[in-house]
Formats: structure tokens, C-alpha cells, sequence
């Protein structure tokens, strides 16, 4: 009998921690792993709203798969997933077909659209790497276009969709970025506008409001205005709708982010998988239910708490996942059939507010601001750099600059 194969879709969190232990974990002759994704690196998604900002380089946020991977032991595939068949276990990529005696699915996330005409056509996003490149340019070429146009008469007015935890990290990077735009292309500030559209009636929905609070009045002494309660109806190439308990108004916009939601990747949808808009309600060993030999981890996964909650998905919920998955299949390769079950242990979480500010929720429920919570964050973004690729990787992509 051949080596199980084991085929691993993603190399996001979820993909390349599952990966990277499973290499530390087996030997050579133990399995067959092929990894799978559409790119040739992998991405800090939690860095990308740095990229989107220009606050940090879009080179610092990839990581090349072949730097993390052992080729001994892992076949890394450079190819686009089309479609997962569990009944058939095939696996469609763009230039191939693979079949698998065990599956990772890691696909991730994308943006949600709530089917709000024009969202996908005209709103820019920080979800990939390159649509943060993409963002940063475009609101970049908005500057140079306001001088070249000198085109003072009206505001540059950059809108934020949602002010949740993607939105408030992307406002402080943008608030640090201004000045440095400003002056690149000789933009008044006092012509730049930046407004925030939530439709909740609290900044960060779910997150804990007093700092909450703390992180808008922090954005709004550098000029945020946020309009809260607010929704998104419609949007256009150069303004947005909104309304307000019935009150409906246009806003301009020379760039339109949106920030507010994401959901499964779609591809879940056609898999054979039962699963609610790409969401996949997995087993407690963070199997698929009704499939023994499939896992679906990271933002493909829901998962229930205790008592009954959804947890929102999360980088640091994703890397605890793959490392459950991984040692399920290890269990899984040596014959052993007893998986551990996963349970999320929270570790707090910490918003960025630009460099010089951060809030966050630690040790039991502890709240945090300023210094401390900016050290905390970077603390956890070296310790993930750390856990996918030791200390080569954090040596050299790892954030040490504490205050600038
Ligand atoms: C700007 C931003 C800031 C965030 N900040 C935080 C934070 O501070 N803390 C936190 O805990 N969480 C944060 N999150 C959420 C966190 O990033 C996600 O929960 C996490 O990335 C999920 O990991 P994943 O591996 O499931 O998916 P992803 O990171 O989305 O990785 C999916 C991978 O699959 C690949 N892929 C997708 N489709 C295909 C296909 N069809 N074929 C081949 N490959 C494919 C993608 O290229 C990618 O490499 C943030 C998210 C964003 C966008």
C-alpha cells in the first residue's frame, strides 16, 4: 500500500501552520502532503490594512512558501482551486485534478457584498494581498489626481464601510499615513476627508464598547468623522447612499473601502459539504460532518462556543485550529481513531490605532491601551511569524520598532 495522501487547500493560517507542524511531526515516508495555493507566498492577512495604508511594504506582509516548507516533504502546487468534491474526494485546480485520502480545507475568507448594488464593483478592500495593493494605489492616484485636476472646490473624501475591527485598524494606519500623502502631492489636509459609515449605533460592534469609545474619540481628534447608524444602500463610482432611521443622503467619494464583512469562501458551497453560505459547522475534532476524512479550518469553519455562541473568526483562533488538525492527522496516519476534540483558548485581542496607539482585552478580560497594548501587539504578530517559520522568519520579517 502507497503513502496516505494528504492535501492541504490554502496556505493562509490555517494552510501553512497545518503544514509546517505537520512537517515538524511526520516522517518522510509517513504520508504524502501536497499544499495548494493560488499564490507562490504566503500573507499576514492580519498586517494587510498596514499594506492598504502604505504604512508598511507589501513585501514585508509575503512570506514565499518555499522559505517555510520542506520539498522532502511537502509538494507545493502553485495553482487556483476550482472545485472540492468530497463524494468523488477530487479536487479541481485550474491546471490539474487531484484526488486525496485526507483534506484540509483552508480556503479563507472573502468579502461580503450583502448584495448591496454596486459594492462589488466600485468598493476597494484590504482581504488579499493584492487587493491592498490595489487599494493603497488607487487612493494614492486620488491624491495625485486632486492636485493634477486642482480640483479644490471639492473635498477628497475617502469613505470606510464598517467601522468594525478591520475598518478602526485601517483608519489609524490611514490617519498616520495623511500628512506623508498630503505633502507627496501637495494636498491641503484641510481638503481631505475622511468619513466612517457604520450601521450599528457603536464603533466595533462586539468588541468591548468602552474601547470602543476610546478608539473613536482617538480617530476623531485626527479627523475621522463617523456616521454611525448608518447603512450603505448603494454604491456608485463617485458617491455612496446612505440611510438613517429613513433619512436618505449621497455622500462623494474619490475612494469607497469596505470593510464590513466577510464570509466563507464560496467555493464551499459546491463541495458536497452541508454548510451555511461556505461556513462549515464542523465536528469537535474539526472534521466536516459526514466526512472521516475531511477537516475544514480557519474562516471555512464555524465553531461554537460553551454556550452556544458562534465564535467571530480570527487569525489566533485559525492557528489553534491547525495545530488540532495537524495533530488529528497525525493521530489519523498511526492508526489511532480517538481525535482530540478543539477548544479556543482566548489569548485577547488587540486593535492597532495607527503606530502610536492600540487597545485590546487580555488576561481575563483586561483592558489595555496606548504603550502597553501597542507592545502587546507586536508581541503577537512576532510570536505568529515565530510559530510559522522560527526564528529565520522572525529575524527577518519581525516587528521590533516599538514607537516611532
Ligand atoms: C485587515 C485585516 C486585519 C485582521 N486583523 C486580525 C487581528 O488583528 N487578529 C485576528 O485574530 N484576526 C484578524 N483578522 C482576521 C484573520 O486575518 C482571519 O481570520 C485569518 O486570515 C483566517 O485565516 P485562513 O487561513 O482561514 O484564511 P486566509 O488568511 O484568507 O487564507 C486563505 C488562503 O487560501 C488561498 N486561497 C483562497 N482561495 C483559493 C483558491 N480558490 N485556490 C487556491 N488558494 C486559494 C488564499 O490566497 C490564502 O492564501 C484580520 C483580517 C483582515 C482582513
Amino acid at each position: 500500500m502507497g503513502k496516505p495522501r494528504i492535501v492541504i487547500l490554502g496556505a493562509g493560517y490555517a494552510g501553512i501552520m497545518t503544514a509546517v507542524t505537520l512537517q515538524k511531526k511526520l516522517r518522510l515516508d509517513d504520508a504524502e502532503i501536497q499544499l495548494i495555493n493560488k499564490h507562490a507566498y504566503h500573507y499576514q492577512t492580519t498586517w494587510l490594512h498596514e499594506n492598504a495604508a502604505g504604512t508598511l511594504a507589501d513585501e514585508r506582509t509575503k512570506i514565499a512558501i518555499d522559505q517555510l516548507i520542506d520539498p522532502r516533504k511537502i509538494e507545493f502546487i502553485q495553482d487556483t482551486v476550482t472545485h472540492i468534491d468530497v463524494d468523488e474526494k477530487k479536487i479541481n485546480l485550474v491546471q490539474s485534478e487531484l484526488d486525496y485520502d485526507y483534506l484540509v480545507v483552508a480556503l479563507g475568507f472573502e468579502m461580503e457584498t450583502f448584495q448591496i448594488p454596486g459594492l462589488k464593483e466600485y468598493s476597494l478592500s484590504m482581504g488579499t494581498s493584492n487587493q491592498a495593493k490595489i487599494l493603497r494605489e488607487q487612493v494614492e492616484s486620488q491624491f495625485a489626481t486632486y492636485t493634477n485636476t486642482g480640483a479644490n472646490t471639492h473635498p477628497l473624501t475617502i469613505v470606510v464601510g464598517g467601522g468594525g475591527f478591520t475598518g478602526v485598524e485601517y483608519l489609524g494606519e490611514l490617519t498616520d499615513q495623511l500628512s506623508n500623502l498630503c505633502k507627496a502631492h501637495n494636498v491641503k489636509q484641510e481638503n481631505v476627508k475622511i468619513i466612517t459609515v457604520e450601521a450599528a449605533p457603536t464603533v466595533m460592534p462586539g468588541f468591548d464598547s468602552e474601547l470602543g469609545e476610546y478608539a473613536m474619540q482617538y480617530l476623531e481628534e485626527r479627523g475621522v468623522e463617523f456616521r454611525l447608524g448608518t447603512k450603505v444602500k448603494i454604491v456608485k463610482r463617485d458617491y455612496i447612499v446612505v440611510e438613517k432611521a429613513g433619512a436618505v443622503e449621497e455622500i462623494p467619494t474619490s475612494a469607497f473601502i469596505w470593510s464590513a464583512g466577510v464570509r466563507a469562501n464560496k467555493i464551499m458551497e459546491k463541495s458536497g459539504i452541508s454548510n451555511n453560505k461556505g461556513s462549515v459547522k464542523v465536528n469537535a475534532d474539526l472534521r466536516a460532518p459526514g466526512y472521516h476524512n475531511v477537516f475544514v479550518i480557519g474562516d471555512c469553519a464555524l465553531i461554537y462556543s460553551e454556550d452556544g455562541e458562534t465564535y467571530p473568526p480570527t487569525a489566533q483562533m485559525t492557528m489553534q485550529e491547525a495545530k488540532v488538525c495537524a495533530s488529528n492527522l497525525v493521530k489519523l496516519m498511526k492508526g489511532d481513531v480517538n481525535l482530540d476534540a478543539f477548544y479556543f483558548k482566548d489569548r485577547g485581542t488587540i486593535a492597532s490605532l495607527g503606530r502610536k496607539d492600540a487597545i485590546g482585552n487580555i488576561f481575563n478580560n483586561r483592558k489595555t491601551f496606548g504603550k502597553e497594548a501597542i507592545v502587546l501587539k507586536q508581541i503577537i504578530d512576532n510570536r505568529v511569524l515565530y510559530q510559522i517559520g522560527g526564528w529565520p522568519l522572525l529575524f527577518k520579517k519581525g516587528k521590533f520598532k516599538l514607537f516611532h
